[in-house]
């Protein structure tokens, strides 16, 4: 199949109010220009540079998200265009984003990220980290980004249960954020493998990248 053929099929699933972040990362321009051409304007990538090369050249009514794991000395790069950043982690990382927006004259939208999946290797809050997150000084003073939600991502496994448990957590992580700041409204959950078990999960942003545009090449 296509990528638009991938593309229209996975969006025909994908219920009211689930927003499709396309995982471009890796995949050439002529591919994006694709899934562009059959409508999609919001795609992920997770190296800065990797967008930026891509953000110069492709047309500018495409929305950039950032998913990947953030290094702090390459928000500069991407604060000009940047969508939405999905992967924030740390005190130290959103305020290096607060300043290269203010630069910028924007507010940048961010998700905070939780630690959800059983492997350490994931990136990620916990729920104490959250709440020291939220509640610091120094977070309350920044005005130049926007937290608009929580970001995760499940144990890589083949056990379904597991994968419902850990969103179900995250979504119930969310719903109690949402009575201390009740703007919040994305909950990113869910990529090729388990975007299904997200959405049951209450997921409102699926990152997909393989189903749409094929495995990827790492070389
Ligand atoms: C690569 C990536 C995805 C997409 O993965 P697929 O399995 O190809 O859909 C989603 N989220 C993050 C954070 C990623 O790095």
């Amino acid at each position: 199949m296509s990528i638009k053929d991938n593309l229209l099929e996975i969006q025909s699933e994908l219920p009211k109010g689930v927003t499709l972040v396309a995982v471009s990362k890796t995949k050439p321009n002529e591919a994006i220009l694709e899934a562009y051409e059959a409508g999609q304007r919001v795609f992920g990538e997770n190296k800065v540079q990797e967008m930026v090369a891509k953000w110069e050249v492709l047309p500018k009514d495409i929305e950039w998200h950032m998913i990947g794991h953030l290094q702090r000395n390459k928000v500069k790069y991407m604060a000009e265009f940047v969508s939405l950043i999905h992967g924030v982690d740390s005190l130290k990382l959103l305020s290096e984003i607060d300043k290269q927006a203010q630069k910028q004259d924007r507010v940048i939208s961010c998700l905070l990220q939780m630690h959800i999946a059983e492997e350490d290797t994931k990136f990620g809050l916990n729920q104490s980290e959250l709440n020291e997150l939220i509640n610091s000084e120094a977070f309350k003073a920044m005005k130049n980004i926007k937290i608009v939600g929580l970001m995760g991502m499940a144990t890589f496994t083949t056990d379904e249960t597991q994968i419902h448990k850990e969103f179900a957590q995250l979504k119930s992580i969310f719903d109690s954020l949402k009575s201390e700041i009740p703007e919040i409204s994305i909950l990113s959950m869910g990529m090729s493998g388990d975007y299904n078990i997200a959405i049951t999960e209450g997921s409102t942003m699926v990152r997909i990248g393989s189903s749409i545009f094929g495995a990827r090449n790492y070389s």
